[in-house]
């Protein structure tokens, strides 16, 4: 009868540089393309927010049609479930005598502990991890996963000699599918100005790199809005419609077609942080969730109803800040500047419990990304392993120094427009 594979997607949503789908594909009868979508995302649990919001789910979508589209395509499919995952996984184990289940290492707690769980109960079913969210292999570290560097900077001392890999091209054929109905997605087109999925992510990729737009990136990349000034790669890094490596390889050459070390080095910097953040998450486990961080330390902060509702809806009193929640709650996206601030004003003005913004960005956020969200905010918090950590930011200052014609202030005071008439957003105002 042959051997059935499993690959359960997550935020590895493409077919391009995939290791757990090659992995996946090799020596098997068939293969099973399996993604899960969990009600509990849906519903506000903790911090009073669901982890999912409306704009990211409509972006998730496009990405699972897209990808769906591309199966099809090689005579695949991708087979769609809504439910608890462990209660999925195991089902179709049974149905259809699963004998292998592959998928991409994930630094979300659920979804270490769901991996956790069904290994326990298949112990006759081979489940291997890859690194497709990431520069380096866990293989390749100079550390041990629970012994991450303290500081980023030490961190980027350690990883400096590691070799990172070419990307992988995608398969040119698939192994069969097994019979099954699957369910479909209906996207909301007019809803977001960009489009998730491998196609729009690859292209997005390959025009970034052919514009002008990194020659820039080093002197731009600390405004705090407008859609050229920084590269956008995160809107498709978050679901794994391109990889890192793709990215850094593309970085690479640009560098060398246009001898531009400067810019270059300041983009592969900017992934590196990134990556610093995948390690951390999963070297800290549900440490990366707790008020106490990953320091252990409890920060003088607590939850305050009023003034949380007030920063998430832009009327904490701060204009940059209310900017900045404005600008997420109508697009979905804000700067690296703007996430600074409006963290900063929430747990250093506000005094508010870190982990309430965390949420409320992680259901926003169309680039949510579990290590990078979570992280970044416990670097802001204080909670971090860095002792250097959680200086506040002067608001008046940084709003002196980045907004100094008040544009972005104005831009956003009033009740927030998204949408132009072309249905595009307007990000350069
Ligand atoms: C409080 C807070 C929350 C954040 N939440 C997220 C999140 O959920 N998802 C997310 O992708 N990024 C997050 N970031 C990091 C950063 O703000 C975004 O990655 C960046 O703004 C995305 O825009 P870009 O792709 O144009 O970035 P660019 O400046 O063009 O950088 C290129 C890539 O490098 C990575 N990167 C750059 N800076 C950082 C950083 N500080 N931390 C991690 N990765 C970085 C991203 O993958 C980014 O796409 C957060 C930062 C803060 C302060």
């Amino acid at each position: 009868m042959g051997h059935t594979t499993l690959y359960w997607l997550g935020q590895d949503l493409r077919l391009h540089d995939n290791p757990a789908l090659q992995q996946a594909k090799h020596n098997t009868d068939r293969l099973l393309f399996v993604y899960c979508i969990d009600p509990n995302w849906f519903k506000p649990k903790r911090y009073h927010n669901a982890a999912v919001g409306k704009m990211r789910w409509q972006f998730m979508v496009q990405c699972l049609n897209n990808l769906h589209a591309n199966l099809c395509k090689q005579q695949q499919q991708l087979l769609i479930f809504h439910g608890s995952p462990v209660g999925i996984i195991s089902q179709l184990i049974s149905q259809h005598q699963v004998s292998r289940v592959v998928r991409s290492r994930q630094v979300g707690i659920d979804e270490q502990r769901q991996w956790q769980r069904l290994t326990a109960h298949h112990p006759d079913v081979f489940w291997r991890e890859e690194d497709g969210a990431t520069l380096y292999d866990l293989a390749q570290l100079p550390f041990a996963i629970n012994d991450c560097p303290k500081t980023m900077a030490d961190f980027l001392l350690q990883v400096d000699p590691l070799a990172i890999a070419a990307p992988l091209l995608a398969p040119a054929t698939l192994p069969p599918s097994t019979p099954h109905s699957t369910v479909g997605l209906q996207a909301d087109t007019d809803a977001l100005s960009v489009i998730g999925g491998e196609n729009d992510g690859l292209r997005h990729l390959a025009q970034y790199f052919e514009s002008e737009q990194p020659n820039h990136y080093h002197s731009q990349c600390d405004a705090l809005q407008g859609w050229h000034n920084s590269s956008k790669l995160s809107l498709w890094l978050g679901q794994g419609c391109i990889s890192p490596r793709q990215s850094y390889a593309a970085i690479s050459q640009y560098q060398t077609l246009h001898n531009d070390s400067d810019n270059g080095e300041a983009l592969k910097q900017a992934l590196l942080r990134r990556e610093y953040w995948q390690w951390y998450g999963l070297s800290h486990g549900d440490g990366l969730f707790k008020f106490a961080g990953s320091c252990g330390q409890r920060p003088l902060t607590s939850f305050y109803s009023n003034r949380f509702t007030a920063w998430c809806h832009g009327n904490s009193g701060y204009p940059i800040v209310d900017a900045a929640m404005r600008e997420l709650l109508a697009t979905g996206y804000i700067s690296n500047r703007a996430r600074q601030l409006a963290a900063s004003c929430l747990v250093h003005q506000l005094q508010v419990d870190w982990r309430y913004g965390a949420a409320w960005f992680e259901h926003h956020l169309l680039d949510y990304d579990c290590g990078s969200n979570w992280g970044n905010w416990q670097h802001i918090a204080g909670v971090s392993s860095d002792p250097d950590d959680g200086k506040p930011l002067d608001l008046q200052q940084q709003s002196e120094r980045f907004d100094p014609e008040h544009r972005y202030r104005r831009r956003w005071q009033s009740e927030a427009t998204p949408l132009t008439a072309s249905g595009e957003l307007n990000w350069q105002q």
